[in-house]
């Protein structure tokens, strides 16, 4: 750090990212990408005319694809708006209702805790219940913003909209934002919920069930006056927040819903075999509604099974916190990547119970062909 960087931020603790390895071909498991492709239309999109419109600015409205999306969700444009990542609307949400402070799990996506430091907002750490379990009796009346990633990362779990109804009821004099990065593997949207409260904002993502993680997509939905204030947010940040490219692969990816389901559909297929593989295995996987699981086992540690694993090519994640230091994270990729994952998991515990360690078996082979 240098010696020019402002108090405020020098003493700052900012987020890690999940490792993004550009050295050597990894089975990578853990950043929640899918393991599929965008969509074929998201191919074509991408092409000489769209470079060429690159010397423009984009659209600062996105209109295109707002328009699009508005439509595609029955709701009205200015009932929405696209981001650069749902990371940053997430941002423009702490920056807009903290002021009274903000309320989140103790164990939810590290980047709030980011995101409220950064932008000076008071935290109040909502203790997760047995078995990492949400419960919306820990949100009502909190007159604060409230921020629930439902389904809940790391760890899988999910409200009902009942549940969310009953939070919103009673905190009307706060928002409450629910984080929809996971919700295409399982739950059911509060979209439903926006002509309803007009203290409800739905983040969403383009990164995981729609494949673009590296075209930072998101998009926030609510009453017109709470997106108005995300919205003077963004001109004062980043006015040309959505990049060309990116407004012109997510039209396209909106063309293809069908294609999107499948991949979801075959997702939560592959978390079912790969839940049962582990829990044969003797691990317990926390029930998941995303395209991750949470697992435990008392067979190794979690630290240990993350390192034993990357030995091999193999990447999931682990958080050094001291409640989930024996957990870890794993994305879930294709059936034949969670195949792989299983037999290497199989032989290092054959391993370590034999008293070799789980460092000394061999790498997986056939990486190469996934
Ligand atoms: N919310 C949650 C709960 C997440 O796990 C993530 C991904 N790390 C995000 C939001 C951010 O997604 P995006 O790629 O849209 O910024």
């Amino acid at each position: 750090m240098s010696r020019f960087m402002g108090a405020r931020y020098s003493m700052f603790d900012a987020y890690t990212p999940g490792e993004q390895p550009q050295d050597r071909r990894y089975i990578k498991l853990n950043t929640n990408e899918s393991p599929y492709p965008p969509s074929p239309k998201v191919r074509q999109a991408l092409n000489a005319d769209e470079v060429e419109a690159l010397r423009l600015y984009p659209d600062p409205e996105c209109g295109a694809l707002r328009a699009s999306m508005a439509a595609q969700l029955g709701l009205d444009e200015n009932q929405l708006l696209c981001g650069n990542g749902s990371d940053e609307l997430l941002s423009f949400a702490f920056m807009a209702w903290g002021s009274r402070g903000a309320a989140f799990a103790d164990v939810t996506y590290g980047l709030y805790r980011v995101l409220a430091d950064l932008h000076q907002v008071k935290v109040t750490n909502v203790p997760l219940r047995d078995g990492f379990a949400l419960d919306d009796r820990d949100y009502l009346g909190l007159n604060r913003l409230i921020v629930i990633a439902n389904p809940n990362a790391p760890t899988g779990r999910i409200l009902c909209l009942d549940e969310i109804e009953t939070i919103l009821k009673t905190n009307p004099k706060n928002l409450v934002v629910i984080d929809e990065a996971y919700i295409d593997f399982g739950g059911e949207s509060a979209m439903g919920l926006i002509g309803g409260y007009d203290n409800l904002l739905v983040v969403c993502t383009y990164s995981k069930s729609r494949s673009m993680a590296g075209a930072r997509l998101g998009f926030a939905m609510g009453a017109k006056a709470v997106i108005d204030d995300l919205v003077k947010i963004k001109y004062a940040t980043n006015p040309y927040n959505v990049n060309a490219l990116t407004a012109a692969a997510g039209l396209a990816a909106l063309h293809e819903p069908g294609y999107y389901r499948e991949n979801c559909r075959q997702i939560q297929e592959t978390r079912r075999w790969t839940t049962e593989a582990l829990t044969d295995l003797g691990f317990r996987v926390v029930p998941s509604a995303t395209n991750v699981i949470f697992v435990t086992t008392d067979r190794i540690g979690g630290s240990e099974l993350y390192q034993g694993l990357k030995q091999r090519k193999i990447l999931i994640r682990h958080f050094d916190i001291p409640a989930i230091r024996q957990y870890n994270r794993i994305t879930i990729g294709t059936r034949r990547q969670m195949e792989l994952l299983v037999e290497t998991i199989d032989r290092m515990l054959g391993d370590a119970d034999d008293g070799a360690g789980p460092g000394i078996a061999a790498s997986p082979d056939g990486e190469e062909q996934l």
